[in-house]
């Protein structure tokens, strides 16, 4: 046996290793099962180029572990190491490449996936480690080489392992017992080595499978069956090899038991860096809620983190799937991520590929991608809003929706409804409601004057038209609340008043009068068409905008009050006739029905003042029935 030093040039790392990995000790077993994979592959490659004569045998690698001994186990059947290569690697590469990682880290703790640390991370959970390899040429001898954490080291030959290939054993430390578990290794292997290109075994597991007896009646037995954490990773072929099952099939893998996504885009680029994956596009619905599943990045193979704010644009976080790219720097800090340019490459090009994707669907199947609006409206809505190259592609397939439940793309929409919705300005004028049932009359009215009404009920949707009139500026959206009709698109056609200023004067203070009982209500006087309605509650629209976005935005109670007009149209008969030839008791008394309509009409009349307008009605009615 041989005793020796690993060179330490400035201190022990040992501890140093120990104490500053501490919360992330778990990454151990992905660099020491990389590394198998890695030895695998390698021989694998010998083979195919024909320096590798013998067999490879099954190559699976296996996770042990010896709850007596105290040990985990990473087994592999690779290329193994000689003596002069365990010393050339183990002492002398690895430990260089721990110290320099190590130097790294201390600077910029912030480090994506934590890449780098190898095979001395196995020292974050245990006091000894023992490699015992035999390399894959022919006349080799296995070898043991041991270390207890400290510089020191011992290597000699040994008959423990007869085949090619490296056992690392870690006699896992006292406070780091968790990693005898079961549980607690299927729960790493899973995160981090699902998708690996060579089998990993954990043991056995109990399946349940059904076979037919001999009288022809099936029976379900218990059997042990090998514990493969491997699925397929199917991102890395080639889509026109791959089914509709396949894509299913991740999807179930990655987010069990969730909702199925509409549909996916698979990503492929070898230039100018490498890139695969698969993204699926979830049910979105209305809300903009924390995605619970998120974007997987992956590293040949190997989880890395799924936080990739860095690398994709936030609005695709809403997107779900896997990105995999040995080529995005993981060992570098996050500022460092933004500005590379490398990065900013594979955002706009993830963009680009999604947005084509939309719009392939929308050309191939115009009526499947209607139906499919309501849970993708919000995606492609907020990437138009958050990303100007988005911004340019969507607008060939994003979709607005009329109260008629009939889509148009938005040049579309402003060509037909131009026309009749051009206002004084030479502003298109685009009506919407954001609740067609509560706005029903409303809509009524706007349809019989041949104007169209668009349901904008998204939650971004305040924001969504914000951008759209900032970017085009030939259109303007109205609440069908916000004035009345012949405001909201202003020909400049005004009407004129029957009444005279005297009258116009005493209607108003009425209706001041009545109004008191609402806060943040103003009295407007208008003269419209005789057909408009006598009273009606306008909420103009930047200030309602203005407090709904408020909303949103994390304020939960806007400090604004909800203010609306109460427009009384002074023309309408009931206004310009009955009111003004009635004495001061019934005009307040009809000045408040009519203003209670109005507030009745928008769900506004609520609590006694509702209460008083039901019983002052039966009591009409009853007064009437009397009467006759
Ligand atoms: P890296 O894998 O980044 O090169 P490591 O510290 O993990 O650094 O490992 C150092 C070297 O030790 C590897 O490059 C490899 O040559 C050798 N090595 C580690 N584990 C194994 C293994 N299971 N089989 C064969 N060689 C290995």
């Amino acid at each position: 046996m041989e005793k020796g030093f690993i060179s330490v040039q400035a201190e022990n790392i040992f501890p140093i290793i120990k104490q500053f990995l501490y919360s992330d000790r778990e990454v151990f077993l992905r660099e020491l099962v990389a590394n198998a994979v890695d030895a695998t592959t390698k021989l694998q490659t010998l083979a195919r180029k024909g320096e590798f004569k013998g067999t490879l045998g099954d190559v699976t690698i296996d996770i042990l572990i010896d709850k007596k001994q105290g040990t985990l186990t990473i087994r592999d059947s690779g290329i193994g190491m000689t003596r002069e290569e365990v010393e050339k690697y183990l002492n002398q590469v690895a430990f260089s490449s721990a110290q320099e990682f190590l130097q790294k880290y201390k600077e910029d703790a912030q480090i994506i996936g934590h890449f780098g640390l190898g095979f001395y991370s196995a020292f974050m959970v245990a006091d000894k480690v023992e490699v015992i390899t035999k390399s894959w040429q022919a006349d080799a001898q296995a070898v043991i080489w041991t270390c207890e954490g400290n510089p020191e080291y011992t290597i000699d030959y040994t008959d423990r392992r007869s085949e090619r290939g490296t056992d690392v054993v870690l006699y896992i430390s006292e406070d780091s017992k968790e990693f005898l578990e079961e549980s607690r290794i299927q729960a790493l292997l899973d995160k981090y080595c699902r998708f690996l290109p060579v089998p990993i075994r954990f043991g056995k597991r109990k399946e349940t499978v059904t076979e037919e007896g001999k009288d022809g009646k099936k029976k379900t037995k218990v059997v042990e069956v090998d514990n493969i954490i491997n699925k397929p990773a199917i991102w890395r072929k080639s889509p026109s090899s791959l089914k509709d099952e396949d894509y299913l099939a991740l999807y179930e893998a990655l987010y069990p038991y969730s909702e199925q996504p509409m549909f996916w885009v698979h990503l492929n680029i070898d230039y100018p860096f490498h890139l695969t994956g698969v993204l699926y596009f979830p049910k979105l619905g209305n809300a903009l809620e924390i995605q619970r599943n998120k974007i997987q990045l992956y590293s040949n193979y190997m989880f890395v983190t799924d936080n990739v704010k860095e690398i994709v644009p936030e609005f695709l976080t809403l997107l779900h799937g896997v990105i995999d790219s040995p080529d995005i720097p993981l060992n570098v800090s996050r500022s460092y991520l933004q500005s590379d340019s490398n990065v900013r490459k594979i955002a706009s090009y993830i963009t680009r590929k999604v947005a084509e994707r939309l719009n392939d669907l929308f050309k191939k199947d115009r009526k499947g991608f209607e139906q499919k609006w309501d849970d993708l409206g919000i995606f492609i809505k907020y990437g138009m809003i958050s990303d100007d190259k988005f911004y340019e592609k969507a607008l060939k397939f994003a979709l607005l929706k009329n109260v008629d439940g009939d889509y148009f793309t938005i040049e579309a929409y402003k060509e037909k409804v131009k026309a009749q919705q051009t206002n004084k300005d030479k502003k298109i004028v685009l009506l919407y409601t954001n609740d067609p049932v509560s706005h029903d009359g409303y809509v009524k009215a706007a349809k019989a004057r041949g104007y169209d009404v668009l349901v904008m009920d998204m939650v971004i949707d305040n924001h969504f038209m914000q951008h759209l009139e900032y970017k085009m500026d030939d259109l303007t959206f109205a609440r069908i609340d916000a004035d009345t009709l012949d405001h909201l698109i202003d020909k400049g056609e005004g009407q004129d008043s029957v009444l005279s200023e005297e009258e116009k004067k005493q209607v108003e203070a009425i209706f001041k009068e009545v109004a008191k009982e609402s806060d943040g209500a103003t009295v407007v006087l208008k003269a419209l068409s005789v057909e408009a309605l006598p009273v009606q509650i306008t909420r103009p629209e930047f200030l309602r905008r203005m407090r709904e976005m408020q909303m949103v935005s994390g304020v939960q109670q806007s400090d604004m009050p909800d203010f609306f007009n109460v427009v009384v149209n002074t023309n309408h008969p009931l206004i310009a006739k009955t009111l003004l030839s009635q004495d001061a008791a019934q005009r307040r008394g009809l000045a408040r029905y009519l203003y209670h309509l109005a507030l009745l009409q928008n769900g506004m009349l609520k609590g006694e003042s509702l209460t008083t307008f039901v019983q002052e009605r039966l009591r009409t009615l009853a007064e009437a029935a009397d009467a006759s």
